[in-house]
Protein backbone atom coordinates (compact mmCIF):
# COMPACT_ATOMS: atom_id res chain seq x y z
CA UNK A 1 0.00 0.00 0.00
CA UNK A 2 1.45 3.63 -0.87
CA UNK A 3 2.66 5.51 2.28
CA UNK A 4 0.28 8.24 2.16
CA UNK A 5 -2.72 5.41 2.35
CA UNK A 6 -1.00 4.36 6.08
CA UNK A 7 -1.50 7.95 7.53
CA UNK A 8 -5.15 8.86 9.15
CA UNK A 9 -6.14 10.82 6.08
CA UNK A 10 -9.84 11.09 7.94
CA UNK A 11 -7.81 13.48 10.14
CA UNK A 12 -7.22 15.24 7.33
CA UNK A 13 -11.36 15.87 6.78
CA UNK A 14 -11.45 16.99 10.32
CA UNK A 15 -13.88 13.81 10.06
CA UNK A 16 -13.47 12.67 14.31
CA UNK A 17 -14.49 14.04 17.50
CA UNK A 18 -12.66 14.58 20.67
CA UNK A 19 -12.52 16.05 24.45
CA UNK A 20 -9.65 18.26 26.37
CA UNK A 21 -10.24 17.09 29.55
CA UNK A 22 -8.80 18.62 32.67
CA UNK A 23 -6.39 16.57 35.54
CA UNK A 24 -6.51 18.16 39.07
CA UNK A 25 -3.81 16.13 41.61
CA UNK A 26 -3.97 13.55 39.68
CA UNK A 27 -7.81 13.13 39.59
CA UNK A 28 -9.47 13.17 35.92
CA UNK A 29 -12.01 16.02 36.05
CA UNK A 30 -15.43 15.43 35.51
CA UNK A 31 -14.59 12.40 33.26
CA UNK A 32 -18.14 10.81 33.12
CA UNK A 33 -19.73 14.20 31.51
CA UNK A 34 -16.49 14.37 28.77
CA UNK A 35 -16.98 10.37 27.72
CA UNK A 36 -21.15 11.42 27.51
CA UNK A 37 -19.87 13.92 25.34
CA UNK A 38 -17.63 11.89 23.34
CA UNK A 39 -20.17 8.99 22.92
CA UNK A 40 -23.30 11.29 22.14
CA UNK A 41 -20.67 13.36 19.25
CA UNK A 42 -18.90 9.58 17.58
CA UNK A 43 -23.03 8.61 17.47
CA UNK A 44 -23.37 12.05 15.74
CA UNK A 45 -21.20 11.02 13.19
CA UNK A 46 -22.03 7.83 12.91
CA UNK A 47 -18.18 6.81 14.12
CA UNK A 48 -17.76 3.32 16.51
CA UNK A 49 -15.72 3.65 19.39
CA UNK A 50 -13.36 0.77 19.32
CA UNK A 51 -13.57 0.55 23.16
CA UNK A 52 -15.96 0.29 25.85
CA UNK A 53 -15.95 3.35 28.18
CA UNK A 54 -14.50 0.84 30.85
CA UNK A 55 -11.61 0.19 28.47
CA UNK A 56 -11.29 4.05 27.64
CA UNK A 57 -10.78 4.78 31.38
CA UNK A 58 -8.45 2.29 32.25
CA UNK A 59 -6.39 3.71 28.97
CA UNK A 60 -6.76 6.97 29.93
CA UNK A 61 -5.32 5.97 33.54
CA UNK A 62 -3.05 3.80 32.21
CA UNK A 63 -1.47 7.00 30.36
CA UNK A 64 -1.67 9.36 33.57
CA UNK A 65 0.31 7.04 35.07
CA UNK A 66 3.23 6.39 32.50
CA UNK A 67 3.45 10.15 32.01
CA UNK A 68 3.15 10.39 35.96
CA UNK A 69 0.71 13.37 35.94
CA UNK A 70 0.72 13.57 39.20
CA UNK A 71 -0.33 17.22 39.61
CA UNK A 72 -2.46 19.31 37.36
CA UNK A 73 -2.41 18.51 33.36
CA UNK A 74 -4.61 18.01 30.42
CA UNK A 75 -6.15 15.12 28.27
CA UNK A 76 -6.58 15.46 24.80
CA UNK A 77 -8.66 12.46 23.48
CA UNK A 78 -9.49 12.41 19.56
CA UNK A 79 -11.05 9.37 17.93
CA UNK A 80 -10.91 9.75 14.16
CA UNK A 81 -13.14 7.61 11.58
CA UNK A 82 -9.90 5.88 10.67
CA UNK A 83 -7.20 4.97 8.56
CA UNK A 84 -8.98 5.20 4.84
CA UNK A 85 -8.78 2.66 1.90
CA UNK A 86 -8.79 5.51 -0.54
CA UNK A 87 -8.43 9.42 -0.64
CA UNK A 88 -12.24 9.76 -1.09
CA UNK A 89 -14.71 10.90 1.83
CA UNK A 90 -17.04 8.16 1.52
CA UNK A 91 -17.15 7.12 5.19
CA UNK A 92 -18.08 3.18 4.16
CA UNK A 93 -14.13 2.74 3.06
CA UNK A 94 -12.96 2.78 5.99
CA UNK A 95 -12.30 -0.05 8.27
CA UNK A 96 -11.89 0.96 11.72
CA UNK A 97 -11.90 4.20 14.08
CA UNK A 98 -8.42 5.51 15.07
CA UNK A 99 -7.69 6.64 18.73
CA UNK A 100 -5.13 8.79 20.00
CA UNK A 101 -4.48 9.92 23.57
CA UNK A 102 -2.15 12.90 24.78
CA UNK A 103 -1.49 13.70 28.37
CA UNK A 104 0.49 16.39 29.52
CA UNK A 105 0.47 19.50 31.46
CA UNK A 106 -1.10 22.61 30.68
CA UNK A 107 -1.25 26.33 31.18
CA UNK A 108 -3.56 28.09 28.94
CA UNK A 109 -3.82 31.37 29.66
CA UNK A 110 -1.00 33.12 31.49
CA UNK A 111 -1.82 33.67 35.45
CA UNK A 112 -2.35 37.84 34.82
CA UNK A 113 -5.31 37.26 32.60
CA UNK A 114 -7.26 35.79 35.74
CA UNK A 115 -6.18 38.56 38.17
CA UNK A 116 -6.77 41.24 35.47
CA UNK A 117 -8.87 39.75 33.27
CA UNK A 118 -8.99 39.72 28.96
CA UNK A 119 -9.68 41.71 26.56
CA UNK A 120 -11.99 40.09 23.36
CA UNK A 121 -13.70 41.40 20.12
CA UNK A 122 -16.75 40.14 18.44
CA UNK A 123 -16.15 37.90 15.55
CA UNK A 124 -17.24 39.09 12.24
CA UNK A 125 -17.72 35.10 10.80
CA UNK A 126 -20.57 33.74 12.37
CA UNK A 127 -20.79 30.42 14.50
CA UNK A 128 -21.56 27.50 12.11
CA UNK A 129 -25.77 27.15 12.55
CA UNK A 130 -27.20 23.68 13.65
CA UNK A 131 -28.95 23.33 10.63
CA UNK A 132 -24.70 22.94 9.04
CA UNK A 133 -23.06 21.35 11.62
CA UNK A 134 -24.04 21.31 14.86
CA UNK A 135 -22.12 23.13 17.21
CA UNK A 136 -23.22 21.00 20.55
CA UNK A 137 -20.87 18.00 18.72
CA UNK A 138 -17.43 18.10 19.69
CA UNK A 139 -15.82 17.26 15.92
CA UNK A 140 -11.99 17.71 14.99
CA UNK A 141 -13.68 20.40 12.41
CA UNK A 142 -12.54 23.04 14.23
CA UNK A 143 -12.11 25.57 10.97
CA UNK A 144 -14.92 28.10 11.95
CA UNK A 145 -13.41 28.32 15.19
CA UNK A 146 -10.21 28.96 13.87
CA UNK A 147 -11.12 31.60 11.52
CA UNK A 148 -12.77 33.91 14.06
CA UNK A 149 -9.72 33.62 16.34
CA UNK A 150 -7.61 34.67 13.24
CA UNK A 151 -9.40 37.99 13.43
CA UNK A 152 -8.41 38.14 17.07
CA UNK A 153 -5.28 37.87 16.91
CA UNK A 154 -5.28 40.73 13.87
CA UNK A 155 -6.95 42.96 16.58
CA UNK A 156 -4.67 41.51 19.37
CA UNK A 157 -6.69 40.10 21.84
CA UNK A 158 -6.27 36.60 23.21
CA UNK A 159 -10.05 35.36 22.42
CA UNK A 160 -13.42 36.60 20.12
CA UNK A 161 -16.83 35.85 21.17
CA UNK A 162 -19.12 34.79 18.33
CA UNK A 163 -22.13 34.96 16.95
CA UNK A 164 -25.04 32.84 15.27
CA UNK A 165 -26.53 33.77 12.49
CA UNK A 166 -29.23 35.86 13.60
CA UNK A 167 -26.42 37.85 15.34
CA UNK A 168 -27.08 36.58 18.85
CA UNK A 169 -23.91 35.84 20.91
CA UNK A 170 -23.35 32.15 21.67
CA UNK A 171 -20.18 31.55 22.65
CA UNK A 172 -15.91 32.20 22.03
CA UNK A 173 -14.05 30.26 19.54
CA UNK A 174 -12.77 27.37 22.35
CA UNK A 175 -14.73 28.38 25.75
CA UNK A 176 -18.81 29.28 26.74
CA UNK A 177 -19.64 32.71 27.63
CA UNK A 178 -21.44 34.23 30.50
CA UNK A 179 -22.90 37.88 31.67
CA UNK A 180 -23.88 38.96 34.54
CA UNK A 181 -26.64 41.48 35.11
CA UNK A 182 -27.78 42.66 38.78
CA UNK A 183 -26.75 40.00 40.05
CA UNK A 184 -28.02 37.34 37.52
CA UNK A 185 -25.75 35.26 35.65
CA UNK A 186 -26.97 34.84 32.20
CA UNK A 187 -25.48 32.35 29.64
CA UNK A 188 -26.74 31.56 25.98
CA UNK A 189 -29.13 28.71 25.37
CA UNK A 190 -27.90 25.39 24.15
CA UNK A 191 -28.80 24.97 20.29
CA UNK A 192 -25.82 26.66 18.91
CA UNK A 193 -23.08 26.27 20.89
CA UNK A 194 -20.79 23.59 22.77
CA UNK A 195 -22.10 22.44 25.73
CA UNK A 196 -19.52 22.65 27.90
CA UNK A 197 -18.22 20.97 31.22
CA UNK A 198 -17.68 24.12 32.63
CA UNK A 199 -20.54 25.61 32.12
CA UNK A 200 -22.35 23.15 33.47
CA UNK A 201 -20.22 22.90 36.42
CA UNK A 202 -20.95 26.74 37.28
CA UNK A 203 -24.55 26.72 36.50
CA UNK A 204 -24.70 23.81 39.03
CA UNK A 205 -22.22 25.85 41.57
CA UNK A 206 -24.68 29.08 40.77
CA UNK A 207 -27.50 26.99 42.07
CA UNK A 208 -26.08 26.11 45.34
CA UNK A 209 -24.86 29.37 46.12
CA UNK A 210 -27.91 30.86 45.87
CA UNK A 211 -26.52 32.80 42.75
CA UNK A 212 -29.39 33.48 40.32
CA UNK A 213 -27.98 31.27 36.82
CA UNK A 214 -30.08 30.65 33.80
CA UNK A 215 -29.73 30.55 30.17
CA UNK A 216 -31.07 33.82 27.82
CA UNK A 217 -30.34 34.73 24.15
CA UNK A 218 -29.15 38.64 23.99
CA UNK A 219 -26.58 40.27 21.60
CA UNK A 220 -23.23 41.51 21.25
CA UNK A 221 -25.10 45.30 23.03
CA UNK A 222 -25.93 43.26 25.61
CA UNK A 223 -22.59 42.01 26.38
CA UNK A 224 -21.21 45.44 26.42
CA UNK A 225 -23.49 46.72 28.89
CA UNK A 226 -22.98 43.99 31.23
CA UNK A 227 -21.97 44.41 34.98
CA UNK A 228 -19.60 41.67 34.43
CA UNK A 229 -18.90 38.65 31.64
CA UNK A 230 -16.26 35.80 31.80
CA UNK A 231 -15.40 32.53 29.85
CA UNK A 232 -15.68 29.17 30.79
CA UNK A 233 -13.77 26.27 29.62
CA UNK A 234 -11.85 23.11 30.37
CA UNK A 235 -8.23 24.58 29.68
CA UNK A 236 -9.59 28.12 30.33
CA UNK A 237 -11.08 27.40 33.87
CA UNK A 238 -13.19 30.66 34.69
CA UNK A 239 -11.62 33.82 32.99
CA UNK A 240 -12.84 37.12 33.51
CA UNK A 241 -13.63 39.12 30.34
CA UNK A 242 -12.87 43.08 31.16
CA UNK A 243 -12.90 44.71 27.48
CA UNK A 244 -15.16 43.86 24.87
CA UNK A 245 -15.32 45.73 21.25
CA UNK A 246 -12.58 47.73 22.48
CA UNK A 247 -15.59 48.85 25.20
CA UNK A 248 -14.38 48.64 28.77
CA UNK A 249 -17.05 46.52 30.74
CA UNK A 250 -17.95 48.06 34.13
CA UNK A 251 -15.31 49.92 35.63
CA UNK A 252 -13.00 47.28 33.61
CA UNK A 253 -11.90 44.77 36.34
CA UNK A 254 -12.92 41.14 37.41
CA UNK A 255 -16.29 41.52 39.24
CA UNK A 256 -17.31 39.55 42.46
CA UNK A 257 -19.24 37.37 41.38
CA UNK A 258 -16.58 36.22 38.82
CA UNK A 259 -14.27 36.00 41.49
CA UNK A 260 -16.23 33.92 43.46
CA UNK A 261 -16.96 31.93 40.73
CA UNK A 262 -13.26 31.25 39.67
CA UNK A 263 -12.53 30.68 43.56
CA UNK A 264 -15.52 28.02 43.77
CA UNK A 265 -14.26 26.51 40.17
CA UNK A 266 -11.26 25.99 41.56
CA UNK A 267 -12.42 24.15 45.23
CA UNK A 268 -15.02 22.31 43.02
CA UNK A 269 -12.11 20.97 40.86
CA UNK A 270 -10.25 19.57 44.19
CA UNK A 271 -13.03 17.87 45.26
CA UNK A 272 -12.82 14.27 44.83
CA UNK A 273 -16.54 13.77 44.29
CA UNK A 274 -15.82 15.40 40.44
CA UNK A 275 -13.09 13.20 39.70
CA UNK A 276 -12.16 9.89 38.77
CA UNK A 277 -8.20 8.94 40.03
CA UNK A 278 -5.62 8.20 37.94
CA UNK A 279 -3.12 5.74 40.52
CA UNK A 280 -5.95 3.51 41.42
N1 LIG B 1 -17.13 25.93 23.20
C1 LIG B 1 -16.22 25.44 22.34
C2 LIG B 1 -16.35 25.76 20.90
C3 LIG B 1 -15.16 24.64 22.82
O1 LIG B 1 -14.26 24.16 21.98
C4 LIG B 1 -15.07 24.38 24.21
C5 LIG B 1 -13.92 23.57 24.74
N2 LIG B 1 -14.15 22.20 24.67
C6 LIG B 1 -16.05 24.91 25.06
C7 LIG B 1 -17.07 25.68 24.52
C8 LIG B 1 -16.01 24.65 26.54
O2 LIG B 1 -16.30 23.30 26.81
P1 LIG B 1 -15.71 22.56 28.12
O3 LIG B 1 -16.10 23.40 29.29
O4 LIG B 1 -16.39 21.24 28.10
O5 LIG B 1 -14.24 22.49 27.94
Amino acid sequence: MPAAFLLDSNALYGDGVFEGIRIYEARIFKLEAHLDRLWNSAAYLEIEIPYSRGELTGILKALGCKNEIRGTGYIRLVVTRGRRLDLGINTRKVARATVFIIARTLQLYPKEFYEKGLAVITAKVRRTPAQCVNPNVKTCNYVNNILALIEGNTAEVPEVMMLTTEGRVCECSGENIFIVREGRVLTPPTDNILVGVTRDTILGLCGKLGITAGEASFGPEEVHAADEVFLTGSGAEVAPIVEVDGRRIADGRPGPITRRLLEEFRRAAENPANSTPIFA
